[in-house]
């Protein structure tokens, strides 16, 4: 039977505008039905958030950080829901799945944690003349409404990088997550209002981002908006957004360089993982790989070995590495991508072929910087290997790009690592991993295309409040 799944405002589950079907991404099967909102249900939901905003604001810091805590507890208990849930609606394989309700559990509970650190700090007034007779401080205060718009590649894990500080910092939200997977997001909300949270202080709607993720982020009640997803979307979204506070967490083509005193087995590995694990559809996932040419011919060697030996099929199979991507629309794009390299040069060492939504982990040679394979992200199962001179080429190749997010750089050697984190215009340098490496509580966001802002719990926080100066004149 069809589960029917609802929309959630002011703490009533909605059934609102025209349903639509949610599907299994490996086997096309409905999985689900869920209600389109209509313009009414998104006004009626940043209503509801504008009435709870006062009301999270003014609620002690120690009940916020409990209802984060029983969340994190919750996402625990129905874990095994929750991963089968992302591996149906993202096509994610159930390993990596359940180590992104893991990760969502870690997101919420540092976020309790988080909560009963905001603080701010004194201001020496009378360090200039006309502070004298003044005491000051500043504390952070919550933004109000925040407006949340997520991507599918991480149906949980990303919405609670967005939920979990909002809440933590005292504000209400509305979120719209993918079209493609918006059940997880349907459950998490579940867990928030069995942990306890007020009617009100999140809203979820459903729906297309061209309408109602438009009225979401034009609407002037909304004081800020996070978004992750991609950079073109980013883009308008900063066009029309107005004076709102944005943060954008967007793409990249993620490089990695190799050194030539790199442990060679371990960087295949890693690359392997990094490159093919859900697909490629990571915005930190190994795309572009940079080789010392001493090293080259055994690290493509042993890469494309390991590339070979990723096992694909369906996601909810406990073996599978790769499963489809999220759609056959995205998988003929990729397979476009490909076609048109090897047009103009490129080599296919391994892959390079398509079963319906599925494209097979592929390695790429013989690429160039004008190809879309490289310049562009590639959001799919694809890696390309590319000889340089030495390191410093390496280096330069890799930070030969438009976008700045993370980068992975392999060396045993503390002068090369020093000269890597020195150069590369990235908001993260993983030395000695890919540059999937990602903590959740660490500051995590990109530089140039990559986007404006950092999350990382703590890092969104400061982000999800002002700043409010408060100077006490001394009456006598
Ligand atoms: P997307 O197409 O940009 O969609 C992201 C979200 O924006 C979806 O909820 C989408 O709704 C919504 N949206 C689309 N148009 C909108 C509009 N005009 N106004 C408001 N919202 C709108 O991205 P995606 O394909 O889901 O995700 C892939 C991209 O996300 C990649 O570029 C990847 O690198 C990036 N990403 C970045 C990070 C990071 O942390 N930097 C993490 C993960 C993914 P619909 O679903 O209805 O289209």
């Amino acid at each position: 039977m069809t589960a029917e799944y609802r929309l959630l405002i002011d703490g009533q589950w909605t059934a609102a505008g025209p349903s639509f079907e949610v599907k299994n991404k490996y086997s096309g099967q409905t999985i689900a039905t869920i209600p389109t909102a209509r313009r009414e249900d998104v006004d009626a939901a940043v209503a509801a958030a504008r009435n709870a905003a006062p009301l999270m604001a003014d609620m002690p810091t120690y009940k916020r950080s409990e209802i984060l805590a029983r969340t994190a507890a919750l996402l625990r208990e129905r874990s095994e829901d929750f991963a089968t849930t992302i591996a149906a609606e993202a096509g994610k394989a159930l390993k990596y799945a359940r180590a992104e309700v893991d990760r969502a559990v870690s997101t919420f509970t540092i976020a309790s944690e988080e909560a009963k650190r905001m603080h701010g700090e004194t201001v020496p007034l009378d360090a200039v003349p006309s502070g004298e007779g003044y005491f000051g401080f500043w504390v952070r205060r919550p933004v109000g409404v925040i407006a949340a718009i997520s991507p599918f590649n991480f149906p949980l894990n990303l919405v609670a990088h967005k939920v979990a500080p909002a809440l933590a910092s005292g504000n209400s939200l509305v979120l719209k997550p993918a079209t493609w997977t918006p059940l997880t997001a349907v459950k998490l909300c579940q867990a928030l209002q069995d942990a306890g949270l007020p009617a009100g202080a999140i809203n979820l709607i459903v729906g297309p981002g061209s309408t109602v993720g438009e009225w979401l982020v034009t609407d002037s009640r909304v004081d800020k908006i996070t978004f992750t997803g991609s950079p073109d979307v980013g883009r308008h979204i900063l066009s029309v957004a107005g004076i709102k506070k944005v943060t954008l967490e967007l793409g990249n083509t993620s490089p990695v360089v190799i050194a030539p005193d790199a442990d060679l087995d371990v960087v295949a590995k890693r690359c392997a993982v990094g490159a093919y694990y859900n697909s490629g559809q990571v915005c930190i996932s190994v795309q572009r790989i940079y080789s010392d040419k001493q090293v080259y011919a055994p690290f493509t060697e042993k890469f494309v070995k390991t590339t070979e030996s990723m096992v694909v099929g369906d996601p909810l199979d406990e073996r599978v590495d790769v499963g489809p991507m999220i759609d056959i629309q995205e998988a003929n794009r990729i397979e476009d991508w490909v076609h048109e390299a090897q047009g103009a040069g490129a080599k296919v060492l391994t892959g390079g072929r398509r079963e319906a939504a599925v494209y097979y982990p592929t390695v790429l040679a013989n690429v160039n910087s004008g190809m879309k394979v490289v310049a562009e992200e590639v959001f799919a199962p694809v890696a390309s290997v590319i000889a340089c001179d030495d390191f410093e080429e390496s280096l330069r190749q890799a930070n030969d790009t438009k976008f700045g997010l993370q980068v992975g750089v392999f060396t045993k050697d503390i002068d090369r690592v020093l000269k890597a984190v020195k150069w590369l215009n990235f908001g993260g340098v993983i030395i000695n991993d890919t540059p999937n490496f990602r903590a959740d509580h660490m500051p995590y966001g990109g530089n140039r295309q990559s986007g404006l802002g950092r999350e990382g719990v703590r890092y969104a926080m400061e982000e999800m409040t002002n700043l409010q100066m408060v100077a006490i004149r001394q009456s006598s």
